[in-house]
């Protein structure tokens, strides 16, 4: 294509070409199998825990267009073992987990301790990694985590750049870590139909959360209510979560 028909393809009223999109930073295709038995786990999974209606139909029930990002740890020593992990449909295991449905957990990208990025499943499909969220949102597991083996700078770094690339190219407007996310109960964004199905988190760590915030601060993305309580359910503490999502 000619620089010329370029320029003729810029729509009328824009006086100004649009910036380019922030790059996604470097990453390896490293895809979990998408088979036939996680579609149908996949939805049998929404359809038990959403609110909002679905057709019945995984190839558009599965889908999504991703709202936020939920940060984790792996808790595990290294990317291979959480790649094993997540790669059968079927949950293993986790019996905290199994009344919820058997879908198995996963997640959309892999950050290891030296910062090297695996993309696990493509942006739009549904992953089970976070109660009430998973319809809306990405999650990106980094290797390691507690005392045993630290997060690293460098994973604060990698995180940093894919959240900055997924930023611009989605209308994600939260950013939240694994331990922060029954603060976003009584959101819009929060689907879940039991009331008792919750887990208690530590991932990734809020000192974490403290470094990749500041790093992408620019982004003006929202963060939970850091003072709202989870037993909260005053109006006007629903509507701090709301507000929270606004940039
Ligand atoms: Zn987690």
């Amino acid at each position: 294509m000619t620089a010329t028909m370029l320029v003729s393809c810029v729509p009328v009223g824009h006086a100004e070409p649009l910036p380019p999109l922030a790059p996604m930073p470097p990453l390896v295709e490293h895809l979990l199998p998408w088979t036939a038995e996680r579609d149908t786990l996949t939805e049998a999974y929404l359809q038990a825990h959403r609110t909002s209606p679905l057709t019945g139909n995984p190839a558009i029930d599965t889908y999504m267009v991703p709202r936020a990002i939920v940060l984790h740890w792996t808790a595990g020593p290294t990317a291979a073992s959480a790649w094993s992990t997540f790669a059968p449909a079927k949950l293993s295991g986790r019996s905290e987990l199994q009344g919820a449905g058997a879908l198995n957990v996963g997640a959309h990208y892999l950050v290891d301790q030296n910062g090297s990025i695996q993309r696990l499943v493509p942006d739009d499909r549904v992953v089970r990694h976070c109660i009430g969220l998973n319809h809306v949102a990405i999650g990106i597991e980094n290797v390691g985590g507690g005392a045993g083996l630290p997060l690293t700078e460098a994973q604060v770094a990698a995180d940093a750049g894919l959240i900055r690339g997924l930023a611009a190219r989605y209308p994600i407007d939260i950013l939240v870590g694994h331990l922060e996310y029954r603060q976003l109960e009584g959101s819009p964004l929060f689907e879940e139909r039991d009331p008792n199905y919750r887990t208690s988190k530590p991932d990734p760590g809020a000192d974490f959360m403290t470094k990749v915030r500041a790093a992408v601060v620019d982004l003006g993305l929202g963060a939970p209510p850091q003072a709202r309580t989870i037993t909260t359910t005053s109006p006007a503490r629903r509507n701090d979560a709301h507000d929270a999502r606004s940039r």
